[in-house]
C-alpha cells in the first residue's frame, strides 16, 4: 500500500481534515442545543456516512445511540432513479425516538427523501437529517436537512467516506480527483 499515490490522485482539496473537524464541532453544538434533555438515536447511512458518524458522534456530549441502514438506489448510469431498496435495516425500534439521520452528501436527494418517508412511517418522535455536504440539485427536492456542513458545487468529490469505485473513502480530506483516475 502506498498512501502517497492515493493522495496524489486528488487534484483539488475542497476541505481539509481540520476544516471538517471544525465544521462537525459547530454542527454538534447546534445539535446539542436543539436536543437538550432528549436522547438521540443517530442513524448512519452506509457506507459513505461512516466517517461523519464517527466524528460527529464523538463531538457530541451526553448519551447517543448509533444504528445503521444500508440502502441501494437504482438508476441509469450515475443518476439515482428514486427506486430504493433496503439492504440492511435498523436493529432499533424507532417508535417514540428522536432520530437523526446522518449522511455525508446529498446529491439529488432521492435516497434521503425515500428514507425519511420510510422512517417517518415507523412513528418516531422526530426525524431530522444532518449531512456534511449538499449539492445544489438537492435544493429542489423534498429533503430539508436541518444540519448542513457545506453547500458545494456540482462536482464529484471523494474522501472522508466518499468513494469512487469503493476507493478513496479512507482519505482524511475531501477533494476532486485528477482526470487520469477516470481514464
Ligand atoms: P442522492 O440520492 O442524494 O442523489 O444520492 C446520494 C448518494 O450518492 C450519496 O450518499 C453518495 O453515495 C453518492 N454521491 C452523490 N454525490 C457524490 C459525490 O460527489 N461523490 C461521491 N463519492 N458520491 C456521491
Ligand atoms: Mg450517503
Ligand atoms: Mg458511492
Amino acid at each position: 500500500m502506498d498512501a502517497s499515490d492515493v493522495e496524489s490522485d486528488l487534484v483539488n482539496i475542497l476541505f481539509t481534515e481540520e476544516q471538517i473537524q471544525a465544521k462537525l464541532k459547530e454542527m454538534a453544538t447546534q445539535i446539542e442545543a436543539d436536543y437538550a434533555g432528549k436522547e438521540l438515536l443517530m442513524v448512519g447511512v452506509l457506507r459513505g456516512a461512516v466517517m461523519v458518524m464517527a466524528d460527529l458522534a464523538r463531538s457530541l456530549h451526553g448519551h447517543v445511540e448509533m444504528d445503521w441502514m444500508a440502502v441501494s438506489s437504482y438508476g441509469s448510469g450515475t443518476k439515482s432513479s428514486g427506486v430504493v431498496r433496503i439492504l440492511k435495516d435498523l436493529d432499533t425500534d424507532i417508535s417514540g425516538r428522536h432520530v437523526l439521520v446522518v449522511d455525508e452528501i446529498i446529491d439529488t436527494g432521492l435516497t434521503l427523501s425515500w428514507l425519511i418517508s420510510n422512517l417517518s412511517s415507523r412513528n418516531p418522535a422526530s426525524v431530522e437529517i444532518a449531512t456534511l455536504l449538499r449539492k445544489p440539485e438537492a435544493l429542489a427536492m423534498p429533503v430539508e436537512p436541518k444540519y448542513v456542513g457545506w453547500d458545494i458545487p456540482n462536482e464529484f468529490v471523494v474522501g472522508y467516506g466518499l468513494d469512487f469505485k469503493e476507493r478513496y473513502r479512507n482519505l482524511r480530506d475531501i477533494g476532486t480527483l485528477a482526470p487520469h483516475v477516470y481514464s
